[in-house]
């Protein structure tokens, strides 16, 4: 039995950078200062550098950073924020969590990502903000997001969840909206080992705001302007990061070669829809993500060969229990649920290797031959 390719692995970073991680934790320890601080302001310095953005402020993870970015922009009770249909449930849980109402769009098949054909329909006087998607790392179309936010007078909050180091017409995700909500869980390009977030913007205001919100509504100890929250970026968590940044685009460029030799590799496999990056979009291939008419015995057969996959997402939010108050059912997004009941996720990261990437490319075209027979 050959031995199992997880879909990621997650220990591999550890291993190949443990000398420097041992010695943050070290560090960090010795240092007697577990609160913000330089390690938290240095990483947020490095990522916002790398981002290309003014600010970038350290919270505890993605859902927060989201839901932070707007409070601060006074989205709250009454108001509406458009989301994709098809994303995570937390792009939709930052937005109630304000009071807010999530507004759903479809997505273009090809991407997966927020149809900007379809945004416009779902706007009403109620509407504050767009907050589109780069859903498995593929930039979501920003150009004609960010004209219909113009024309309307709307924010436009980036989900980079899922696309650290991804380019859109030659700007970084985090770069291309009024703000952006990053996490850096531990399955992500750029994970922490724990739970962390940030949000970056251009905004100097927003930014102060911002910083006053993730620390109990206070800048000066004890002096509290508003209601805040505690939110805070973790220092050791900030130190291990700003060591795994500086491996972010080599780590990418492998995701790379990786989806390419996928793309390659599987082009004219039986029954097989391979993902596709929209114009001038560079993706960082969070996931590599294909979709099968008879996904779940996809799945089935390459699991029985020990190769790791996982469906991203099973049930979309407007389906889940969660979100029964809405009153959605099954076909008011049919292409979300179209998505949800094909799509298959396969191993991609910057540990796989040839070989690895090799053996899922052979089961794959087995298996699609076994199940058009
Ligand atoms: C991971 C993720 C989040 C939330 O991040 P956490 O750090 O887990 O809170 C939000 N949106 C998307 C699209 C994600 O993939």
């Amino acid at each position: 039995m050959n031995p199992i390719i997880p879909l990621l692995d997650m220990k591999a970073p550890y291993l190949e950078l443990q000398a420097e991680l041992d010695a943050c934790c070290r560090r960090v320890m010795e240092s007697g200062w577990y609160i913000l601080g330089q390690e938290v302001e240095q990483f947020e310095a490095d990522f916002a550098a790398f981002c290309g953005v003014k600010h970038c402020i350290g919270v505890a993870n993605g859902l927060d950073a989201l839901r932070l970015i707007l409070h601060a922009l006074d989205i709250g009770a009454g108001d509406e924020v458009i989301v994709p249909a098809n994303t995570y449930i937390a792009t939709w849980l930052a937005v109630s969590q304000t009071g807010a109402r999530p507004m759903p769009v479809e997505p273009v098949e090809v991407t997966c990502n927020m149809d900007p054909q379809r945004i416009e329909a779902a706007i009403t006087p109620r509407t504050r903000a767009i907050l589109p998607v780069h859903l498995y790392g593929q930039p979501a179309e920003m150009a004609p997001i960010l004209a219909i936010a113009a024309r309307h007078g709307l924010k436009v909050i980036e989900d980079a969840a899922q696309a650290h180091g991804a380019v859109y017409q030659n700007l970084k995700a985090g770069a291309l909206g009024d703000a952006a909500g990053f996490s850096f869980y531990p399955g992500k390009n750029l994970g922490a080992f724990g739970d962390a977030g940030a949000v970056m913007t251009n905004d100097d205001a927003l930014a102060e705001r911002l910083r006053r919100l993730r620390n109990y509504g206070s800048t000066v100890k004890y002096h509290n302007e508003e209601k805040g929250f505690n939110s805070r970026l973790d220092p050791l968590q900030a130190a291990f990061l700003a060591v795994k940044l500086r491996r972010l685009d080599e780590w990418n460029r492998r995701r790379e070669t990786i989806a390419q030799f996928y793309l390659r590799e599987l082009a004219g496999c039986p029954a097989l829809i391979l993902p596709m990056a929209a114009a001038a979009a560079r993706p960082c291939w969070h996931q590599f993500v294909i979709r099968h008419p008879h996904r779940d015995a996809l799945q089935a057969i390459l699991t029985r060969q020990g190769i790791g996959t996982l469906i991203h997402y099973p049930i979309p939010p407007h389906l889940s229990p969660a979100y029964r108050e809405l009153g959605f059912t099954t076909g008011d997004f049919p292409l979300t649920e179209a998505l949800a009941g094909s799509v298959l996720s396969i191993p991609m990261g910057p540990h796989l290797s040839l070989a690895e990437s090799q053996r899922v490319v052979d089961c794959l075209w087995q298996a699609s031959k076994e199940l058009a027979a």
